[in-house]
C-alpha cells in the first residue's frame, strides 16, 4: 500500500518552498513571538495551575478571565457568553477584533480540561525541555499559542485592519446539553468565516509536525443489559439464565470481533453491573449493589463511537444493533441507544490547501513542513461544528503526549515553534 495522498501532498509542498523567504515584517514577528518565550511559559504555568475541568465552571471561567484579560489588551472586544444555568457549564469567551482586509479568521481554543477537581494529576510539574499537568497540552499549551501569537502581530502592527473572531469554548471535553445552545454561537461564527484555525495539540510523528483537515465524530453508546435476579447456585440453568453481567460480556466481545473496521472506533469506557446500579453524570460517577451469590440484575456499559463520514456511523451502529438484539444469553435481554455529539468532518482539498499555506509558513521560518494528520491518529474537537460552514484545520497547538491520561505532557519549546507559525499564517491570510 502506498503513502495516503494527504502525505504525498504535503511533502511536494516542502520540496518546491524550502529556500523560500521571509519578509522584513515576518522577521520582526518572529522576532516577536521569539521574545516573549519565557513570559509565554509563565503565562501557561498561571493558566494550568487553576483546575478547570469541565465540571469545574468557577474554574473554567477563572481561565476565561485571565485570557481575556490578554485579548483585552491587544484590542479584541471581549465578552463572555453564559449558558443556560440547568447545562452546569461555564460558558465561553468570545473576543472579536474588528477589521476590513484580507480573509475572515476564527479562531477556536477551549478552557476546559479532562481532569476534574478530584484529579490526582498534578497541577504544574516541570521535566527539563518538558512539563507535565492538567491540559497542558489539551490544550492550554495551544490557548498561549493563539494569544502569544496574536501579541506578536500586534507588537509590529501586523494586527491593524484585521478581521479576527476567536471562541475559548468552556465544555469542549465534555458538550453542555443541549448542544444546539451550546454551540450555537460558534456556528455563527464559522459561517461568517473564510477560515477556521483551531489550537488543538499538534501531533508530532518523526520529527514533523501534523495539522488536521479531517476529523473522527465524536459521540457515545449505552448499553442497557437485564437479568434475572436469583441465586447463583442456579447460573446456567434454564430457569435463572445468565444474568445481566455474562451478557454485558457477550455483546462487548461481539462488538470487538464484528465491529472493528479502519477509521472507526469503539470504547466501553464505563462498565457497571449488579442487582441494582445507578449512573450520576454530573460526576460521571456509577454505584452498583451486588453480591457475589447473586445473578445480577442491572448491568449499563457507556461507551463512545467515532466514524470519519456519516456512512461509516450507520454502518457501526446497524452492527452494534444487531448484536445487542439478538443471540441473547437465556434469561436476559439488552438494548442500546447511540447519541452524536461533534459530526464528521471529513478531508477537502480546501482544507489541504489551507495546510499547504500552513507548512509554507513553517519551512519559510526554518521550521520544517507540516504534515497532515491520519484522522485515526485523533478525538474529535470543536472545529467539527464549523467545519460544514467554513474551511477548517487543527492541531495548530502545542505537541505534548498522553492528552487525556495522569501522564499528559507538553515539550516546552513547542510553544514557540506553534505561535511562530500560526503568527505567519494569520499574518498571511489577513494581508489585504
Ligand atoms: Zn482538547
Amino acid at each position: 500500500m502506498g503513502k495516503p495522498w494527504w502525505v504525498l501532498a504535503a511533502t511536494a509542498v516542502f520540496a518546491a518552498n524550502a529556500l523560500a523567504q521571509l519578509s522584513d515584517t515576518e522577521q520582526r514577528i518572529v522576532a516577536a513571538v521569539k521574545q516573549r518565550s519565557p513570559a509565554a511559559l509563565q503565562l501557561l504555568e498561571k493558566s494550568v495551575r487553576i483546575n478547570s475541568g469541565t465540571l469545574n465552571p468557577e474554574g473554567v471561567r477563572a481561565v476565561g478571565e485571565m485570557y481575556r484579560a490578554e485579548l483585552d489588551t491587544l484590542g479584541f472586544t471581549t465578552r463572555w457568553i453564559d449558558m443556560p444555568p440547568a447545562m452546569k457549564r461555564a460558558g465561553h469567551l468570545v473576543g472579536v477584533h474588528a477589521g476590513n482586509a484580507g480573509k475572515r479568521l476564527l479562531l477556536l481554543g477551549h478552557l476546559d480540561t479532562v481532569f476534574e477537581k478530584g484529579s490526582g494529576v498534578p497541577l504544574w510539574e516541570e521535566r527539563g525541555d518538558r512539563v507535565r499537568g492538567q491540559g497542558v497540552s489539551d490544550m492550554k499549551g495551544g490557548d498561549v499559542i493563539m494569544i502569544e501569537a496574536l501579541r506578536a502581530l500586534k507588537v509590529v502592527g501586523a494586527l491593524d485592519g484585521a478581521r479576527i473572531e476567536i471562541m475559548f469554548t468552556g465544555d469542549e471535553e465534555r458538550t453542555g446539553s443541549p448542544l444546539e445552545t451550546a454551540r450555537a454561537e460558534m456556528i455563527a461564527m464559522g459561517k461568517r468565516a473564510d477560515y477556521a484555525l483551531s489550537f488543538e495539540g499538534s501531533n508530532r510523528h518523526d520529527g514533523v509536525d501534523t495539522a488536521s483537515i479531517a476529523r473522527r465524530s465524536s459521540g457515545g453508546w449505552v448499553l442497557r443489559v437485564k437479568g434475572k435476579p436469583a441465586h447463583s447456585m442456579g447460573v446456567f440453568s434454564a430457569q435463572s439464565g445468565y444474568g445481566a453481567v455474562y451478557e454485558t460480556a457477550r455483546i462487548l466481545n461481539a462488538f470487538r470481533e464484528q465491529v472493528i473496521e479502519p477509521s472507526l472506533t469503539f470504547n466501553p469506557g464505563l462498565v457497571f453491573g449488579g442487582t441494582n446500579v445507578s449512573y450520576a453524570d454530573d460526576t460521571a460517577t456509577a454505584s452498583a449493589f451486588g453480591k457475589s451469590n447473586v445473578i445480577a440484575r442491572d448491568a449499563q456499559v457507556l461507551g463512545d463511537l467515532r466514524y470519519l463520514s456519516p456512512e461509516q456511523g450507520e454502518r457501526a451502529r446497524q452492527k452494534m444493533q444487531a448484536i445487542v438484539s439478538s443471540n441473547n444469553l437465556p434469561g436476559t435481554s439488552a438494548t442500546i441507544t447511540f447519541r452524536e455529539n461533534y459530526p464528521p468532518m471529513p478531508p477537502t482539498e480546501a482544507g489541504r490547501q489551507l495546510v499547504e499555506i500552513y507548512s509554507k509558513a513553517s519551512q519559510d521560518a526554518g521550521l520544517g513542513r507540516i504534515d497532515i494528520l491520519d484522522p485515526a491518529l485523533r478525538g474529535a474537537g470543536d472545529v467539527q461544528f464549523v467545519a460544514p460552514h467554513t474551511v477548517g484545520i487543527d492541531g495548530l497547538g502545542a505537541a505534548g503526549r498522553g492528552a487525556h491520561t495522569d501522564d499528559e505532557d507538553l515539550e516546552v519549546a513547542s510553544i514557540e515553534r506553534g505561535a511562530i507559525r500560526a503568527a505567519l499564517l494569520i499574518y498571511r491570510l489577513t494581508r489585504p
